[in-house]
């Protein structure tokens, strides 16, 4: 569904990601892990269009374009680190905000009662600031407004960060709760072995280069992980 290949991106001299190339197939939960500066976020970021890039990147058979406007079009949508929620606005404003490149309008309102329903904190606060509500409700508006673009590929940067433990189990059984709908979900996480725990397929990044890949078996199995100094979280 996704394809990344040869994917290589720089900020000035400093090579962040460095000839990464992995896929992730429709419906599946795809796991990119690695330490702190290993490149997961310069690398979902290049995807989304907000970074420049070199490399091939195809979505769905087709080339993926490089505007970050023209890649949710196509169908992938980023939450990203730190959640970019407009924290000035209400929950509703923000969730209209996700539905901005939609053409048909018409269903929207549909959609957000949907979310509200899925989300039931975010239909209580619909007309409160987005900014009052907590880490974990922003983490949930955050991914119901990338919900409202209708992407077929969610990608989600370190969704869990910053939350309390029962959030965080909050947040990954949402993405097998989206998988089960069809969705396909690359994760970006530090959390690896909980994060294996949900994937069905994992890459595993070291200083900007593939250290690995496979089943999350295969890596929980020969102790890379470790040595990738991958905490628990
Ligand atoms: P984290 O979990 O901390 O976000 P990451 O795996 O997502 O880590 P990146 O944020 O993609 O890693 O960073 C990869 C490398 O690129 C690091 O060496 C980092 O210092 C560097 N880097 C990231 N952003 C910038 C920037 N804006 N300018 C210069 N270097 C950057």
């Amino acid at each position: 569904m996704l394809e990344v290949r040869e994917l290589e991106v720089a900020y000035g001299p400093i090579r962040a990601v460095r000839g990464l190339g992995f896929a992730v197939p429709p419906g599946q939960v795809v796991a990119l892990i690695g330490a702190n500066g290993a490149g997961k976020s310069s690398t979902v970021r290049a995807i989304a269009g907000l970074l420049p890039r070199r490399g091939s990147l195809r979505f769905e058979g087709k080339p993926l374009p490089a505007a970050p406007e023209a890649v949710l079009r196509a169908g992938i949508a980023l939450v990203p680190e730190g959640r970019g929620i407009l924290q000035r606005l209400t929950v509703e404003e923000n969730l209209l905000l996700g539905a901005a490149t939609r053409r048909d309008r018409a269903r929207i309102g549909a959609e957000i009662a949907a979310q509200y329903e899925r989300f039931p904190i975010l239909g209580l606060r619909r007309h409160g600031l987005a900014g009052l509500l907590s880490g974990g409700e922003q983490q949930m508006l955050a991914i119901a407004r990338a919900l409202l673009a209708r992407p077929r590929l969610l990608i989600l940067d370190e969704p869990s960060i910053g939350l309390a433990p029962k959030l965080v189990e909050q947040v990954f059984r949402l993405v097998e709760e989206l998988r089960a709908t069809g969705l396909a979900i690359l994760l970006v996480e530090q959390k690896a072995r909980q994060t294996l725990r949900i994937a069905d397929h994992a890459v595993l990044l070291e200083t900007g280069r593939l250290r690995a890949a496979g089943p999350p078996a295969a890596l929980t199995a020969d102790g890379l992980l470790a040595k990738a100094f991958l905490g628990e979280g």
